[in-house]
């Protein structure tokens, strides 16, 4: 007897089947800001931002590409780059294995997308960075990808978005991945020559050699509120210099008072704060 034929004549003799208690995966997400428990819907139609308190919860490449662009990425850039492992690195885990590991989980072949794309009817090149893949670190795939991503802004004449959200250097490539801290900012000084706009997006998080590199050389930097930002964390820097640190102090709005950064802009309304400085910088750029 097939089992399926077993349940149903147990149910006719009234034995009773459990209730289903659970709900299906992720119906329901707890808000990591004020702990509410928010319908998955809710927070979709949001944009993952949190409907009773703001927080905005972290979202992947893709997500983000859908909520800033009109349409998607159109013509990927260096899609098919991917890492190799020129100093045979290991620590827990080898270098390799760690980047297999993190592209099957991830769907992704490393912590960047690129692409050209329109915002708000204005066309730009755009890379955004995916936390999901090994901490959003900036690897020698990362660095290529983000220059190639200004070298198209150049070559086509059209602004240059990035996306950033990361833990900083990739450990694993060693001196290779510091190089891309030179490569990146070495291109987003020849936007600067060419006067073409370059507008630098920070999400929750954006330290060390990702923010001491490109994300923070834009021509306007725009942060999404409650981001932790900085170089080094709160606690390597105390124990370093041995004092209290201001409170906040690694925040996008401690770095807008600061003047470390131009905006903060909701994620709600960042396409079209983006559109709008797009057309505004392009128009800008055209008349000089
Ligand atoms: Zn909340």
């Amino acid at each position: 007897m097939d089992p399926k034929s077993w349940l149903r004549k147990a149910i006719g003799r009234g034995v009773k089947t459990p209730k289903r208690k659970a709900l299906p995966d992720g119906v329901w997400i707890k808000c990591d800001g004020c702990a509410a428990i928010v319908y998955r819907n809710e927070l979709v139609r949001n944009l993952w931002v949190c409907p009773r308190c703001d927080h905005h919860m972290k979202v992947g490449a893709a997500e983000y590409v859908a909520l800033l662009t009109d349409e998607g990425l159109d013509l990927e850039i260096a899609a098919d780059l991917v890492s190799v492992d020129p100093l045979k690195f290991k620590d827990s885990k080898s270098y390799k294995d760690r980047i297999k590991a993190a592209t099957e989980k991830s769907g992704l072949r490393d912590a960047i997308v690129a692409g050209r794309a329109s915002i708000d009817v204005s066309e730009c090149a755009l890379a955004v960075m995916d936390f999901g893949f090994i901490g959003g670190s900036m690897g020698s795939v990362v660095g290529e990808k983000v220059a190639r991503t200004m070298r198209e802004g150049l070559d086509r004449g059209i602004p240059v978005i990035t996306v950033a959200r990361s833990g900083g250097a990739r450990m694993q490539e060693g001196i290779l991945s510091l190089m891309q801290m030179a490569k990146t900012a070495a291109m987003a000084a020849r936007l600067r020559e060419a006067r073409i706009p370059y507008i630098s997006i920070l999400t929750d998080p954006t330290t060390a050699g990702v923010m001491a590199s490109y994300a923070s050389l834009g021509d306007v930097i725009i942060s999404e509120p409650g981001a932790l930002l900085g170089f080094a964390g709160p606690r390597v820097i105390r124990d370093t210099i041995k004092q209290e640190l201001p409170e906040g102090f690694q925040s996008s709005e401690f770095f807008l008072e600061h003047g470390m950064i131009d905006m903060i802009v909701p994620r709600t309304e960042m396409r079209t704060t983006v559109g709008r400085l797009l057309r505004h910088l392009t128009l800008e750029s055209a008349k000089k």
